[in-house]
């Protein structure tokens, strides 16, 4: 039997939602391998490939692989005033909506917006330190995960590295010393947001740090506002009991603080930097920030989650209202999608924060590894397995995909 017509068998193929050509190069693999049937599934690996949303079933609130922070955000096909003076009809500055809005919450005297936390650490070393020295403690020499590595961005930035202290204890003394051999630019602290030292240690405050005189510039990374969190009905949650927020650490004496927006800010990828006026003003006028500068689509998303937290709606923002769902309401979901076993299971922050905090959450319990059907569904549902066990966190699931996470559990059985 002679095989199908490339053109015949991608005609067939038409009701998958993927542009001709792409149906085209389906059914040519499909016949290349002698296997015109295989062409659908081609077809819809294709298919699988591209960007599309995904069920978070994982427990993990802040997955990276799942795009960190999931973020409520459409706009209309219109022009917007990213760059426009709408009371001068001159030129305006995209950094002045959202990254006004960020000051505000924070205290900040200013703020600035680039891609995300990791540009912003490498802008204001470049713009602040470059051909200068920068201490840092022995035991925040990081790596963030990604390769962002604390030494490898110094370098990269054209600092000159000053380590000083200990892996376990840094004093001021040590960072006094290295001021009397090194004309020290900034005292970087970044915070190991990644894991945690017990016992024996010892770390120099950012209060003790800014007496010293060179800038103190704290990397906090994971995006936590405000201590007082008047976003959140109930205050600030145990979880978040030792994690440092960006607002207390400017007060206590920090010149700048860089943030992830996608972390528990529960943005867009972005990154901030915020702080004292002047040196945010020489980070805007760098060269590198032409390359950093976020688009309007990021920056209306990151107004978005600025105005939610400005009108002390957590609710409001996804991240905040998975992290607070009261185990009443995971259960009655559970029982209401009524497969498997309603157990207790716990839930993470996750993206690289908060290591070895839980969250008490609630779950699907179902025999054997299902995690390869439940990806197969439409929308696909990434669950957690465990010793032959499949486990569905209903805190990462948005409500409105219980119904979605029951058909899928319903179609592997
Ligand atoms: C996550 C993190 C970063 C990197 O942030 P990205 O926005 O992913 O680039 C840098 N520093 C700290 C302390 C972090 O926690």
């Amino acid at each position: 039997m002679r095989p199908p017509s490339v053109d015949a068998l991608s005609k067939s193929l038409s009701d998958i939602d993927l542009p001709a050509p792409l149906l085209v190069e389906a059914a040519r693999a499909a016949i290349r391998k002698g296997d015109p049937d295989s062409a659908r599934t081609e077809a819809m690996e294709i298919r699988r490939s591209l960007l599309g949303p995904a069920i978070n079933a994982t427990g993990v609130l802040l997955h990276t692989n799942l795009g960190r922070a999931p973020i409520e955000y459409s706009q209309f096909g219109r022009a917007s005033n990213l760059e426009f003076n709408l009371a001068t009809g001159g030129r305006g500055s995209r950094n002045s909506h959202a990254a006004d809005l960020i000051s505000r919450l924070t205290g900040a005297e200013s703020a600035l917006i680039v891609n995300n936390c990791s540009a912003a650490v490498i802008l204001v070393l470049a713009a602040l330190a470059r051909d200068r020295a920068v201490t840092v403690s022995r035991g925040e020499l990081v790596e963030i995960g990604g390769g962002f590595r604390v030494p490898d961005v110094m370098a990269e930035s054209g600092t000159r590295l000053v380590e000083v202290g200990t892996t376990n204890r840094t004093r001021l003394a040590d960072y006094e010393a290295a001021g009397r051999f090194h004309d020290i630019a900034l005292s970087l602290k970044v915070h190991p947001s990644n894991y945690k030292i017990k016992g024996f240690t010892e770390e120099t405050s950012v209060r003790e740090l800014s007496q010293l005189g060179p800038p103190v510039v704290v990397d906090i990374g994971s995006g936590f506002v405000d201590e007082a969190c008047q976003w959140l009905k109930d205050g600030r949650p145990v979880w978040l009991r030792d994690e440092p927020a960006v607002k207390q650490t400017l007060e206590s004496g920090a010149s700048l603080v860089t943030f992830s927006c996608d972390k528990l800010f529960g943005g867009p990828q972005a990154g901030v930097i915020a702080g004292q006026r002047d040196l945010i003003e020489q980070c805007a006028a760098h060269p590198l920030m032409r390359a950093f500068r976020p688009g309007s689509l990021i920056l209306g998303a990151l107004q978005q989650v600025a105005l939610a937290y400005l009108n002390r709606d957590g609710d409001s923002i996804p991240f905040w209202r998975m992290a607070q769902t009261p185990i009443s309401e995971l259960k009655r979901r559970a029982e209401a999608i009524s497969a498997g076993k309603t157990i207790s299971t716990m839930s993470m922050t996750g993206g690289g924060s908060l290591p070895g905090e839980e969250i008490p959450s609630v779950g699907i319990e179902l025999e054997g590894d299902l995690s390869a059907c439940l990806r197969q569904a439409d929308i696909p549902v990434i669950a957690r397995v465990r010793e032959q066990t499949t486990i569905i966190d209903l805190r990462t699931v948005h409500p409105e995909d219980d119904e979605l996470v029951a058909n899928a559990i319903n179609s592997c059985f």
